[in-house]
């Protein structure tokens, strides 16, 4: 790790002022207790959803906790990794003064974030085999970039970070590192998190919508030191998780051979889809991937796109993506549904 690294020094100045709003649930802390709870202005007729939920999560953090081998004082959760990701700009970046970097073809979610908060963008294109080039990201680094951005597996691409360039860049960025690995449980690699005790610049973010398949329900989740969860804790809204999420969150996290079960069978059925599409005429690459989708490269992404339309079938196509000229994105479905697909892309003509 670069000594040069102060987590202290890259909190935005307000940030770092800013005292917590504190909740009534906040203050008093004891739960369980058959206690009269005459403090938070609530609705005392029980419904499951009467009361105000753990502004904490400490039912579900403890769960995760034990499950990941992470201790609870490094576990933010949010209202999806989007929330996190969002909590993550608005603690360490100040607007119309410090910029990002972010790794194109990706995730559209950081430029978004970034542009929300006026905070300048440098791109720094991965090469043809969607790697990052440290060099030019070095480069374009400046004392003002706060934080940069690794989706890995990547989106839309489906590849891993090679491992040995995210630890060159945790060795060398002066600034945060966000791994985002919203599709780790398909890859065939071990999550970053092990890594956190190594780089105190280092956020790992998670969620359940994908692998756990709670989409709706809305569930991020923030690795990082303790330092740097705790001035995401402080910024948080009190309550953004709410007690239906943590609820279902947590009986699938008792469940947890039910999420690999079901993670087996998608990434089985990835291997017949890859095979398969490698048959198919108009489809000139098949993108190794270690995610859910998989993105293919056809000879005409906006004619195939609409034939699949009529055909009942909705992939995403990221043409407008560097990189990714006439590509498109298919998520892998049930085995009836990746068949009917590979049924439907055989006869088109
Ligand atoms: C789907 C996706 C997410 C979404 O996260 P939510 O937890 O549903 O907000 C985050 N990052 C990437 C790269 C994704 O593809």
């Amino acid at each position: 790790m670069t000594n040069k690294f102060n987590i202290q020094s890259l909190i935005r100045p307000n940030v770092a002022k800013m005292k917590p709003y504190s909740s009534a649930r906040d203050e008093f802390k004891h739960f369980d207790n058959e206690m009269i709870f005459l403090d938070a202005n609530e609705n005392p007729f029980e419904t499951n959803v009467n009361r105000y939920p753990d502004p904490q999560q400490r039912q579900l953090k403890s769960i995760l906790s034990k499950q990941k081998n992470i201790p609870i004082d490094q576990i933010l959760l949010g209202n999806g990794s989007d929330e996190v990701l969002d909590l993550i700009f608005r603690a360490f970046c100040e607007p119309a003064k410090d910029n990002i970097i972010t790794l194109p073809p990706t995730y559209g979610m950081y430029n978004v974030l970034a542009n929300l908060s006026n905070i300048e963008n440098r791109e720094v294109l991965l090469n043809s085999d969607f790697q990052p080039d440290l060099d030019e990201i070095l480069r374009t680094a400046d004392a003002r970039s706060k934080l940069l951005f690794i989706c890995s597996p990547n989106n839309p691409t489906g590849n891993l970070i090679a491992s040995e360039k995210i630890l060159r860049l945790l060795q060398t960025f002066n600034g945060i590192i966000v791994i985002d690995e919203a599709y780790i449980d398909f890859a065939n690699a071990q999550s970053w998190i092990s890594k956190l005790k190594d780089f105190p610049n280092l956020i790992v973010t998670q969620t359940l919508s994908k692998a756990y398949g709670l989409a709706g329900i809305r569930l991020g989740i923030c690795y990082a030191s303790k330092e740097i969860i705790s001035v995401l804790n402080k910024i948080k809204a009190p309550y953004n998780i709410n007690k239906l999420t943590q609820q279902i969150a947590f009986q699938q996290l008792q469940d947890i051979r039910t999420v690999y079960g079901k993670i087996n069978l998608i990434k089985a059925d990835r291997e017949r889809l890859l095979k398969a599409l490698l048959q198919i005429e108009f489809i000139k690459k098949v993108y190794p991937t270690n995610a859910n989708f998989i993105l293919i490269k056809v000879d005409n992404a906006e004619k195939r796109y609409l034939q699949l339309l009529k055909n009942g079938i909705v992939v995403r196509n990221r043409s407008s993506q560097p990189l990714c000229e006439n590509t498109l994105r298919i998520t892998i479905g049930t085995t009836p549904e990746n068949e009917k697909l590979i049924t439907i892309l055989k006869q088109l003509k």
